[in-house]
């Protein structure tokens, strides 16, 4: 990515095909599509890239059972082809794990599941519609070319015990098994601005955009503020694209006077970090019951449990969204009652929330029956809002919007998305590591950066400081802090340990003060040419961060904040 110096130099007061507003998976999704299809495209990102709602998902790149039993059967279906297709894409990124939904002693297996998880298998393939004749000629062609999942199976108890031995003291019987994804949902919004800006996409974080311009009633650019300097600018754009998640509906004093617009039912959830020593799935993703005919997961997660999710309307503060006690409870009561554990908020190395951007129907729905279906308004301005959806669906959403523009433009510009690889897979075995850089670190480097991995090894090479941990035990590399200045415009403590690396959701207890955060205050420092007051004063900064976000749920009320 360029630099936020260059990248501001290259948009302020430059006019451009497509203005993108939001860089979360969907703004960072439209940019690439566009670009492919041969706009010049031009992002502005408020906070950091994937600050909002696309840092705080449940990680899972799914087609979402759930909501079978709403019926959502098209958003279903839609979902299970784009998860398969992201295998392919992005296979470093996004990787499938084994689900499994254990009886106990006393209940039988629940039918309406099978009958679920027979509905998901169908629904899954790619072959739905084809002839037999034409099945047995692609079948070759699919495996060599495609992953696509197992059908789910019944295991029994010992199979089960296997996958997941720590469920021996609750005696179980056999289990469903079946199979989704899990990602880091982060990098995959920064891996789709990689490939955006490969196809020409200028991207900046920190600018606010404050105005949509008009003319003639007609949507022309947008003022943006820079954060650092407080400076306003425009941009002149053809089209204007708004892709701000749960603040869709404050973009543009226009929309708030149409009828047509979204409007945003925001719904949080909690998601809880737990030491794998205290809590494990082993190799798999749990289903755990949660009391009315509700459920959360348990997943493994960068060698922590995680474990998430609650769905509740929520009024808060959409900017800060902060775990709330009730949830924690709820999430703690049901993994203990499932594990037969006895874990507490004390017990936790990470929690955050976040807000979905569920488009509220008027009708009095609760959040968790609201659809997660996108949806595509366009005002008389011009401008496209898209919002709802997951982060699964980012590419048919992008695909949706990009098609509105060629389609009032009348321009020949096919999407290509479902053929432009995200980053490039490079495997753990490939890497060649320095003196001092562990096996864990390796492999989660090429999860993390795919081939782009021998840039932060490169970096640990010729820098034995760099090679260090960032957090003791924890194998992200202070070499990823010196990547995260120079090519990913991270501009503080936060955006590294929240979002370029996940050491706040994995670590937090670890990072309680700041001498813990000034080896990355001093690195980003010496990348942006900081002040050793600055650094100080950049470390001390994280504490704030950390207790906006919520992530130390287990520390001491009184330094919770
Ligand atoms: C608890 C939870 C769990 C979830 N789990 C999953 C899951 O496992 N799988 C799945 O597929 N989906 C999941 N989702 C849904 C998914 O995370 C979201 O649908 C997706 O991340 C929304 O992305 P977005 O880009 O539309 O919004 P956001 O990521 O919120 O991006 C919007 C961006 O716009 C920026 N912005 C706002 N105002 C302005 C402005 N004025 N100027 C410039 N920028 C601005 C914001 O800073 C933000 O970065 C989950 C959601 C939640 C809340």
């Amino acid at each position: 990515m360029l630099t936020r110096a260059a990248a501001l130099e290259e948009i302020a007061g430059q006019r451009f095909e497509v203005v993108v507003i939001g860089g979360g998976i969907t703004g960072a999704g439209v940019a690439l599509d566009a670009a492919s299809r041969g706009y010049s495209v031009a992002l502005l990102e408020r906070g950091d890239y994937a600050i909002g709602t696309s840092s705080r998902s449940s990680k899972m790149i799914h087609g979402g059972l759930r909501y079978l039993q709403n019926f959502d059967l098209g958003l279903v279906r839609e979902a299970l082809l784009e998860r398969q297709l992201l295998v392919q894409l992005a296979p470093h990124l996004v990787y499938p794990t084994p689900f499994v939904v254990p009886s106990f002693a006393e209940e039988r297996r629940d039918r309406r599941l099978g009958i679920g998880l027979n509905m998901y298998d169908v629904m899954a393939t790619t072959r739905v519609g084809r002839s037999r004749r034409e099945m047995r000629s692609s079948k070759q062609e699919d495996e060599d070319f495609y992953w696509s999942p197992d059908r789910h199976r019944t295991i029994d108890r010992d199979e089960l015990l296997e996958l997941v031995p720590s469920l021996e003291p609750r005696d179980p019987g056999d289990a469903y098994l079946f199979y989704d994804c899990q990602t880091d949902d982060v990098r995959l919004v920064f891996t789709i601005l990689g490939e955006a800006e490969r196809f020409g996409a200028v991207m900046l974080n920190g600018v606010e955009v404050t105005e949509v311009l008009l003319r003639g009633g007609r949507a022309v650019g947008v003022a943006a503020v820079e954060a650092e300097s407080g400076e306003r600018f425009e941009v002149e754009a053809e089209n204007v694209v708004n892709a701000t998640g749960v603040w869709a509906d404050r973009i543009g004093p226009e929309l708030t006077e149409e009828e047509d617009i979204p409007r945003i039912a925001p719904s949080r959830g909690t998601h809880l970090l737990l030491d794998r020593d205290d809590l494990s799935t082993g190799s798999a993703a749990c289903i755990v019951p949660a009391g009315e005919d509700r459920h959360i997961f348990a997943l493994p997660w960068y060698g922590r449990t995680l474990v998430g999710t609650t769905d509740n309307d929520f009024d808060g503060d959409i900017d800060h969204p902060h775990p709330g006690g009730a949830d924690i409870e709820y999430l703690l009561d049901a993994v203990n009652a499932f594990f037969g554990t006895e874990l507490s908020r004390a017990d936790l190395v990470g929690a955050y929330a976040g807000v979905r951007p569920l488009i509220s129907t008027g009708d009095p729905k609760k959040s968790v029956d609201i659809s997660r279906k996108a949806e595509l308004y366009e005002t008389s301005s011009g401008m496209l809002t898209i919002t709802g959806g997951k982060l699964t669906t980012w590419r048919r959403m992008a695909k949706q919007t990009v098609d509105r523009l060629v389609e009032r433009e009348g321009r020949e510009a096919p999407c290509h998305t479902a053929e432009i690889p995200l980053g490039m897979e490079a495997r753990p075995e490939d890497l060649e590591a320095p003196e001092g850089v562990g096996e864990e670190s390796v492999a989660q480097l090429a999860f993390r950066y795919g081939h782009a991995a021998r840039a932060v090894l490169d970096l640990a090479r010729a820098d034995a400081r760099l090679a260090e941990p960032i957090v003791p035990g924890r194998p992200d590399l202070l070499a990823e802090v010196t990547i995260a200045a120079r090519l990913e415009q991270a501009r503080c403590v936060a955006d590294v340990l929240l979002r370029r690396t996940r050491l706040g959701l994995l670590a937090a207890p670890q990072l309680r003060d700041a001498a813990a955060a000034r080896p990355v205050a001093d690195a980003l420092g010496a990348e942006l040419g900081w002040s050793r007051r600055r650094v100080k004063r950049e470390a001390e900064a994280w504490l704030g961060a950390a207790a906006e976000a919520g992530i130390d749920a287990a520390a001491p009320v009184d330094s919770a904040a």
